[in-house]
């Protein structure tokens, strides 16, 4: 075993969830997993569990922008997940900062409801994150019903309805859109990555378990970390994808909570 490969600094700048099967800690667990270093800048506290969020307290701009210019004074970031991010003063504070420091990858995960049913960003957050951070990301990662909002159009039912809607997410600004089949349902887990006029299918098995609290989350973080450490994008798609299956498969062994169990970090 070589240990001279360097580690890569990772960023993600998300909500809090102290279940942690979501948000920041769902992250920085992901981050660890795939052999990057993470760090944080927390845009929200959520007072939930795997049932349901009871509460959201947003962190003052100011302060988030204290967060990541105190952090980025120092760090040398490789790449940075944004998650939640619910106003729009907030994104462009994210927006402001990340375009002066330029980090090699932005990986955007357009997070809207919680796994238990719970909005956690409004229609106005929604509209700002699209305007605002959407045309700054090189990589969106939204799933059905998200893609469909994001879209102001009907949610895909068929793989051929995810082809369809390619030009559409282009149309975003995006540099490259992961559009998440996993809501088809069926036996596999079918994702579209559009890049540069061109779509590829990157296939997955379906694994059986109701732990899918923190799915979105994870697979947008193993993204950004396997992007940190030099991978192509359909490459690091493709890993964190698999890492992803095996995540599912344990977390059959976890006893987190009696609602939406958590992917197993
Ligand atoms: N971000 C935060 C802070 C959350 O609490 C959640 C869900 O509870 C999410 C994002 C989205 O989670 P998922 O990966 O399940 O879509």
């Amino acid at each position: 075993m070589t240990h001279d490969r360097p580690i890569p600094n990772v960023l993600t700048i998300a909500g809090s969830d102290p279940s942690g099967g979501a948000g920041i800690q769902a992250d920085l667990k992901t981050f660890s997993a795939l052999g990057a270093y993470g760090t944080s800048a927390v845009t929200a506290l959520t007072a939930q569990n795997t049932r349901g969020v009871r509460g959201v307290h947003p962190v003052p701009v100011e302060f988030i922008r204290l967060q990541l210019d105190t952090l980025l004074d120092d760090v040398e970031i490789d790449a940075v997940k944004i998650g939640m991010v619910a106003s729009r003063e907030v994104a462009e504070a994210i927006r402001d900062t990340l375009q002066a420091r330029r980090p090699r990858w932005i990986v955007l995960d357009p997070v809207m409801v919680a796994k238990s049913g719970d909005v956690l960003v409004d229609d106005v957050g929604i509209a700002a994150v699209r305007e605002v951070l959407v045309p700054l990301a090189d990589l969106i990662t939204p799933n059905l019903p998200e893609a469909a909002v994001l879209l102001g159009d009907a949610e895909p039912r068929t793989r051929d309805e995810m082809v369809a809607m390619a030009p559409r997410l282009a149309a975003l600004r995006a540099g490259a859109t992961l559009l998440k089949g996993g809501h088809l349902g069926g036996e596999s887990c079918p994702d579209l990555l559009i890049s540069h006029g061109a779509s590829q299918w990157i296939e997955g098995t379906r694994i059986g378990t109701s732990n899918l609290h923190g799915t979105g989350c994870s697979l947008s973080s193993a993204i950004t970390a396997r992007l940190a450490l030099g991978d192509t994008l359909p490459q690091a798609v493709t890993t964190a994808k698999q890492w992803l299956e095996v995540a599912l498969t344990e977390s059959r062994r976890l006893d987190v909570g009696r609602g939406h169990g958590p992917v197993h970090h």
